[in-house]
């Protein structure tokens, strides 16, 4: 005979009981079957509620609610071709509202729903299944038998969290039912306790009175049919890539259950185990799904084989210098927690003895810490012991293999993992069995938890979630890069996804990523529609990451703003990285950009601003690498500004500046307004960063800036006015240029740092220069240093345009990816 399960997911409307039906009369034709039934999907929530809000005139209104909800399955019924034997299943449903009425009733006289009652009102919902499926199922051809759970599966007197006693039920069963029909039906969740009153299992107990039918049937196979192909490595609900497992022992099993994988109750598989019959999960919605097979075997391929998550739970921290070398503290506690009939989830000693932590579920903290408020009151009034010690909200996150055992380097993984979460690790226990190792944590941070173990310990994918500000030229380069590269990175394990995009005006989010390619149509319409569009600020896309739990958040500023720089600081404590061709941040005070890279190391969080010198040439990481490995500058020049590189580089060939710089202007090699670049700032700012990077503690103000224009020419007035003025200068440029030739130099506009001083002016380099053949649009860094001399490190290439700095910033993103943080 084989036992077959179908939860409350399988049996949520009319089609789904059909589909039910289909499958009891396949596997019928095979064997005999037991089928064990929940509750219609939402009936057991529906019953609980009516017990818990107890008001008399509601529950007229609540009986109504629910007699709708019944309807609904019943009109759904009779629409299929199926033939549905109404007036049975209605009939059984009136009969079961008149009792619920009468509990109720008598329940809101009382203002109270005792435990027995409400066992009695939530078990309706089971009955009301059977009903269903005999009302389906009983045809002039066929009768099915129906299992009477009270008469038979025997529990002990807890009414809603029952155990039931194996041997007595196997007894009682075969005193009740010798005969074997080839489909019998029997209500999950409910049992009988010795005194005779009905009891519940506990939520999601229909897969334990299978499992306890299986015994009592002695079945060939426990199958338990759900929505899902079967168990998955991790809850499915929360990890989208999570997947199948084909084979779980026993023990794998019952520890997964036990830590949270819903799809079983954590007391199924203790029955099934101890008489070796094998459970298959199956899923009703995809009859093809092979499914899960529990059993005894172990299949140790994989050192951990899922992940958990228990949530609702206190932590009570019994401690004092009363502990320290007591004996039968322990017992002392424990004995409480029984005689409230309050479970342990999880327990941890410290070794100095001076405190015991264990976990309950939070509906049973209260009464746990008042019974060991009674237990131990003389201690506590001589301050032996401190205060009892409650923390609620908290999960416990467990790994589960039974390859796990004697192998080293599990739990190191889990807690770096956690590390780069940022998750804080509250208690942790292991058996010393290896199979499973738990970490109870704050429940807020739980998915981010299995999140990012399912990633290090299963798919081994990369994420790096992007929020990029600022979609003038280089933003808009830089998306564009990423739409191309996206395909190919995921290829390579790395998911890349921009969550959201920002500008002045605000910042739009989407929870699947941004189609790269659709970036423009999306930020337009969420700006028309006033949707997922709000102004941006460190808060908003703080709770969006949270909300997501988005695990590697960064942080890119493509604007040239220094407000959003000076947010950086907040944005790291928040824990994304910060990726930057904004030279603000750099350029800001001293004291500023000391606590950035205070924030950075604090948080281990990176802070990456690699275009900030030298568009997308690999300058900065250069230097760090070789500053940290010990050398020191001792002189730099470079041409740091492709727009004036190209400019000069023009004066060269005997074009005239004001020409020099429309061409440059046109071609987009300068910033709009081309007077940003020739008033030397923005190399100054280059060459700061440079200084800084080499140790020197320098302000902006230190740079000794020589303006490009003579100083009596008016800069004043718009870009056009500027730009027709300029050919003013061209002679006074000619001549420059022409007496440098003749001393065979050329002009160049040079960042400088010599003995300390630094300083940014056009200089005249003549041929063996590093700097001479420097044009269209090149930089070039000349380096001099202990390491590097006589003869300069000399780092050249293109080093204008949006392209090549989005490039720069993109290789910065990945950057984050292989990124394990340990707080
Ligand atoms: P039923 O109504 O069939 O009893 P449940 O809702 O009680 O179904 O259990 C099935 C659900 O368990 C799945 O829909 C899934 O969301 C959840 N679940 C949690 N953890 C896991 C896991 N590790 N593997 C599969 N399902 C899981
Ligand atoms: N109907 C009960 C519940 O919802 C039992 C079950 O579905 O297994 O908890
Ligand atoms: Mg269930």
């Amino acid at each position: 005979m084989r036992v077959i399960k179908f939860g409350g997911s399988s049996l949520a409307n009319g089609q789904r009981f059909n589909t039910v039906c289909d499958i009891i009369e396949a596997k019928s034709q095979q064997a005999p079957v037991a089928i064990v039934v929940s509750a219609p999907q939402g009936v057991t929530n529906h019953l609980l509620a009516m017990t818990e809000y107890l008001h008399s005139d509601s529950i007229e209104q609540q009986l109504e609610q629910y007699q709708h909800l019944v309807n609904g399955i019943f009109d759904q019924l009779d629409n299929l071709p199926r033939p549905f034997n109404r007036h049975h299943a209605e009939q059984a449903f009136a009969s079961q509202s008149q009792k619920l009425k009468r509990w109720l009733n008598g329940a809101a006289m009382l203002d109270y729903c005792p435990d027995h009652i409400r066992a009695q009102i939530i078990c309706t919902g089971e009955r009301l299944s059977v009903a269903i499926l005999e009302a389906l199922l009983n045809t002039d051809q066929q009768t099915i038998a129906v299992f009477e759970p009270e008469l038979f599966l025997r529990t002990n007197e807890s009414s809603l969290d029952a155990v039931a006693d194996l041997v007595l039920a196997r007894q009682l069963f075969s005193e009740h039912y010798s005969e074997r029909h080839r489909i019998s039906v029997m209500p999950g969740f409910i049992g009988v306790s010795p005194s005779g009153k009905t009891t519940t299992l506990g939520r999601n107990g229909s897969d334990y009175s299978a499992a306890v039918l299986s015994v009592c049937v002695n079945a060939q196979c426990c199958e338990i049919w759900t929505d899902v192909d079967g168990v998955y490595n991790a809850d499915p609900r929360l990890i989208k890539d999570a997947s199948l497992l084909e084979h779980l022992s026993y023990q794998e099993a019952m520890e997964l259950s036990y830590f949270g994988a819903k799809v079983l109750h954590p007391k199924t598989i203790g029955p099934i185990a101890q008489h070796h019959i094998p459970c298959l999960i199956k899923n009703t919605l995809n009859l093809a799904a092979k499914g899960t097979l529990i059993s005894d075997t172990s299949q140790v391929t994989k050192q951990v084989k899922a992940i958990s998550n228990l949530d609702e739970l206190t932590m009570i921290n019994v401690s004092g210098p009363g502990m320290k070398g007591m004996v039968g503290m322990a017992s002392r506690i424990f004995a409480c927690m029984s005689n409230e009939n309050i479970s342990l989830v999880l327990i941890s000693q410290s070794s100095s003895e001076y405190c015991i932590s264990f976990c309950v579920y939070s509906r049973d903290a209260y009464r746990a810490q008042q019974s060991l408020q009674t237990e131990f009151e003389l201690e506590l009034l001589n301050q032996l012991l401190d205060p009892i010690d409650m923390q609620s909200n908290l999960s416990i996150v467990s790994l589960v293999g039974d390859g796990m055992h004697h192998q080293r380097g599990v739990a190191g993984k889990l807690f770096s993992s956690l590390a780069q979460a940022r998750v804080n690790v509250i208690a942790i226990a292991q058996d010393s069995s290896e199979r499973s190792i738990s970490v109870v944590i704050e429940q807020r941070k739980s998915t981010d938890a299995l999140k990012v173990c399912h990633q290090n310990f299963f798919s081994k994918r990369h994420t790096i979630d992007v929020f990029i500000v600022g979609c003038g030229v280089v933003g808009s380069a830089l998306l564009t890069q990423i739409g191309r590269q996206q395909a190919s990175l995921k290829k390579q394990g790395i998911d890349l996804k921009v969550y959201g995009i920002a500008n002045s005006k605000g910042v739009v989010f989407n929870r699947d990523g941004i189609c790269t390619s659709e970036w423009q149509t999306e930020f337009s319409q969420a700006v028309d529609l006033k949707k997922e569009f709000s102004p941006l600020s460190v808060s908003v896309v703080k709770d969006f990451v949270r909300e997501q739990h988005l695990i590697n958040p960064v942080l890119v500023d493509c604007t040239s703003d220094s407000a959003l720089s000076r947010q950086y600081v907040d944005y790291l404590d928040e824990g994304f990285h910060v990726i930057t061709p904004n030279k603000k941040a750099n350029t800001d005070s001293w004291q500023y950009y000391r606590q950035l890279r205070d924030a950075a190391r604090k948080t281990n969080r990176l802070f990456l601003y690699e275009t900030n010198v030298g568009a997308g040439l690999p300058v900065i990481d250069t230097l760090q690498k070789l500053f940290q490995a010990g050398d020191k500058l001792v002189q730099f020049e470079g041409v740091l500004s492709g727009s004036l590189s190209y400019i000069f580089g023009q004066l060269d060939q005997g074009v005239k500046f004001s020409k020099a710089t429309q061409i440059a202007k046109q071609n987009g090699f300068t910033e709009p307004d081309p007077r940003d670049d020739l008033s030397g700032m923005d190399v100054a700012r280059k060459l700061l960063i440079m200084a800084r990077e080499a140790g020197m503690a320098l302000e902006l103000e230190h740079i000794k800036v020589a303006p490009i224009l003579p100083d009596n020419f008016d800069t004043s007035g718009s870009v056009d006015d500027f730009m027709q003025r300029l050919s003013e200068v061209d002679d006074y440029f000619v001549d420059k240029a022409s007496s440098a030739q003749q001393q065979g130099k050329r002009l160049r506009y040079v960042g400088k740092i010599v003995n300390g001083e630094c300083q940014v002016s056009i200089e005249a380099v003549t041929s063996d220069h590093p700097l001479y053949a420097i044009k269209d649009g090149e930089n070039a860094l000349s380096i001099l240093s202990h390491y590097y001399q006589p003869i300069p490190l000399v780092l050249r290439g293109y080093g204008a345009g949006a392209d090549v700095t989005a490039a720069g910033v993109f290789s910065d993103i990945l950057r984050t990816q292989a990124w394990k943080q340990d707080i």
